[in-house]
């Protein structure tokens, strides 16, 4: 399948962003896992009108892993999912909530530091991935996809294979360079310092699994 384009809007915030505004790279985790807890939320709401969908609490986490051999990060939850149009409409378009927009607009007035106070988005994983790839199955679907973005230039979504419904997010994590080292994200202790400041108030558990080697 030939690579869509965000849209122009898009592209240039996601390029803004991930260059020059955000200092503050930690905070992509937060959004994530604030992400995966939203998600959990939508199947608990439905369960809640929905007598077919039986919520176990247990049945319900999101879960950190980590291979430090292939610089990966992966963060999974246990989600309503996304089907094959969400995944293109929700992850296609930056800036969809307002909130990275509002975040610059006040910051550029007041000259304060208030980004990492307001959520930026799944965009932010670019901030310290190469390469994003998000496996999802949707409640109520028989089928499952991938999207995968190396960041501006676009993404790509095929067909795949996953048995449970909830999605899997994995972060290629950036090589170090002469100014910037990504490693401490590959660090679970850096990860669950993180996961401690930021995301502290998440109900649902957060699991942290370490391949080590
Ligand atoms: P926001 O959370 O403010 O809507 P994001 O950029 O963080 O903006 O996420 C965009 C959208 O992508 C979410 O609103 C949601 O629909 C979808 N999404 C992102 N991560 C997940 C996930 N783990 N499970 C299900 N949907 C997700
Ligand atoms: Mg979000």
């Amino acid at each position: 399948m030939a690579k869509k384009q965000f849209k122009a809007e898009s592209k240039r915030l996601l390029e803004m962003m991930i260059n020059s505004i955000y200092t503050q790279k930690e905070i992509f985790l937060r959004e994530l896992i604030s992400n995966s807890s939203d998600a959990i939320d939508k199947i608990y709401y439905r369960a809640l009108s929905d007598e077919q969908i039986v919520f176990n609490k247990e049945d319900y986490y999101i879960k950190i892993s980590v291979d430090k051999t292939n610089r990966l990060l992966t963060i999974e939850d246990t989600g309503i999912g996304m089907t094959k149009e969400e995944l293109e409409n929700n992850l296609g378009v930056i800036a969809k909530s307002g909130s990275f927009a509002f975040k610059n607009e006040n910051e550029a007035k007041d000259g304060h530091n208030i980004i990492g106070q307001f959520g930026v988005g799944f965009y932010s994983a670019f901030m310290v991935a190469d390469v994003v790839t998000v496996v999802s199955k949707a409640l109520d679907s028989d089928e499952a996809f991938k999207w995968e973005s190396k960041g501006a230039d676009g993404y790509t979504v095929k067909e795949t294979e996953k048995d449970t419904v909830g999605t899997v997010i994995q972060l290629k994590i950036k090589e170090n360079t002469e100014d910037e080292t990504y490693d401490e994200y590959l660090d679970e202790y850096r990860l669950k310092a993180i996961i401690k400041k930021y995301s502290d108030f998440i109900r649902y558990p957060i699991k942290m699994d370490v391949t080590l080697q």
